[in-house]
């Protein structure tokens, strides 16, 4: 059974485990599938980046506590962060250093982690 190329659906002549009919678009697939990761890792991090900005500039203007409309509002993403530090007491969700403490029902502590450790 002729197989079909990954990138540019011509049948594939000689071998069958073959996947693509060329080099080129053996290479143009691999581009494709890397650029998409890249992109994805760049997305990914410009909001990490977006949420960090959000809580420093909040923390550096005085405020302490905040509700998560609030800070949706400002286009922070909770879905978006660096670590989640938890115990049966508390519940912090960080973007790099900075960082929010869940208090109560929607109200949240903005936090500064000036001690962090790194594995490696
Ligand atoms: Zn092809």
């Amino acid at each position: 059974m002729a197989s079909q190329c990954k990138e540019c659906n011509e049948t594939i002549k000689g071998r069958s485990d073959k996947q693509f009919c060329s080099d080129y678009c053996r290479v143009n697939y691999y581009n494709k599938s890397c650029h998409d990761e890249l992109k994805m890792m760049r997305q990914t991090n410009k909001i990490l980046r977006s949420n960090r900005r959000i809580l420093k500039r909040l923390k550096k203007d005085g405020n302490d506590f905040i509700s998560m409309e609030a800070l949706i509002v400002l286009g922070f993403q909770i879905n978006f962060v660096t670590y989640i530090d938890s115990d049966p007491e508390t519940l912090r969700f960080y973007c790099y250093e900075y960082g929010i403490e869940l208090l109560e029902a929607d109200q949240y502590m903005i936090i500064k982690n000036n001690t962090m450790e790194f594995s490696r």
